[in-house]
């Protein structure tokens, strides 16, 4: 222990030296000649931060929706985007200098924030964040209503009538009877004693167009005619002048096949008033083109009862009945076709099973009642 006392010293003495030598480079260079200057401090950071981030955004389940944020400075930064909730799925990338995009797509109905970071060297790295709301305008029992007939037919096999559409078949087990295609349509001009006149043709006529396009999203790229004779032809629904006494009484306003390749919607020209001929049209067009009853919400043109509806698909009855046509027929039920899997949704003609396209109850005429 006895020799540590004067290798500290020996250390301190090199030291000595060492400080005296720095003193005589400090000098040389002009310097002051006193304690050796601290390392050059670093520049301070510069600013960076956000421009133009939306405030925040609405966004429907399986919907995309993308933003461009805008950095300060435009320099080639390292971006990250991350989210507080599960609601979200979100992606972004560097668009150019100081410029990101980002994608937002919803998942489920709710809430989410999302943070958005930006660092560069030199700089002060920039976060900010932005809300987000999910909405889903899926409405799993106007699905199953619209789609797959559960208002009329809740159960295949309790009540006869449903049993002779569609068998033993609940709504799970049921297929979408959505036309193939956009069907053509003929304005038979008279059948029997009952007539359609010209401007109820004309009335017809933009009734079928606004449908098509409300239920399809698509314009409407068939053919309107108008004329003697009944078509009953593939690709075609026939639109006949009826009275009550063919509709089975005054209650009816009108009547439609559900579907069919070969189509047939039928109006009650006893009772334009008070069925109002556009909405009437419009109804039976949902009818021919696949779609069944809802339970009378409101203001929703497939609701049984034909009195008072407006003259325009509600917006959730488009939603419903644009998810379907974009499935197309013959797809089995599913209880929100966005979260199924490719396979599930595939027609029953390429999947064989117990449900096939002759299931559809297509030669059912369903008599749109009269409140
Ligand atoms: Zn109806």
């Amino acid at each position: 222990m006895s020799h540590r006392p004067a290798k500290g010293a020996r250390v301190l003495a090199a030291g000595a030296v060492f400080a005296a030598a720095l003193s005589l480079l400090h000098a040389g260079c002009g310097g002051d000649g006193g304690a050796p200057a601290a390392p050059p401090a670093p520049p301070p950071p510069q600013p960076l931060g956000w421009s133009g981030l939306p405030d925040g955004i609405t966004v429907e389940v399986a919907e995309t929706v993308t933003f461009t944020a805008t950095l300060t400075a435009a320099v080639d930064a390292t971006y990250n985007i991350s989210a507080d909730s599960e609601a979200v799925e979100i992606s972004g990338e560097a668009l150019r200098a100081g410029v990101f995009q980002a994608s937002v797509t919803g998942v489920e109905a709710g809430e989410a924030e999302i943070t958005v970071t930006a660092s560069h060297t030199g700089y002060v790295t920039a976060t900010d964040s932005l809300d987000v709301v999910v909405e889903d305008p899926f409405d799993p029992a106007l699905w199953r209503e619209l789609v797959f007939d559960a208002f009329d037919c809740p159960n295949g096999f309790t009540d006869e009538r449903c049993r002779n559409i569609w068998g033993e078949r609940n709504v799970e087990d049921r297929i979408t009877a959505v036309l193939p295609f956009q069907p053509n349509f003929h304005v038979v001009s008279s059948y029997r004693q009952w007539r359609f006149t010209s401007s109820h043709t004309q009335t017809i006529g933009d009734a079928i167009r606004d449908s098509i396009e409300q239920i399809t999203g698509e314009t409407f790229t068939g053919q309107i005619t108008s004329g003697r004779g009944i078509r009953n032809e593939y690709g075609w629904v026939d639109v006949v002048p009826v009275g009550s006494e063919t509709l089975g009484g005054p209650s009816s306003c009108g009547g439609a096949n559900v579907g069919r390749t070969e189509g047939l919607m039928v109006i009650n020209v006893e009772r334009l008033e008070p069925c109002d001929l556009f909405s009437v049209t419009m109804h039976e067009v949902g009818h021919a083109l696949g779609f069944f009853h809802v339970l009378n919400l409101g203001d929703f043109i497939m609701s049984p009862r034909l009195t008072e509806i407006p003259a325009v698909f509600s917006e959730t009855e488009q939603f419903h009945a644009q998810l379907a046509w974009e499935l197309g027929r013959g797809v089995p039920y599913t209880p929100d076709p966005r979260k199924a899997s490719a396979s599930s949704l595939l027609t029953t003609d390429s999947a064989p099973g117990t449900r096939t396209l002759k299931d559809l109850p297509l030669d059912e005429l369903v008599r749109c009642r009269l409140h």
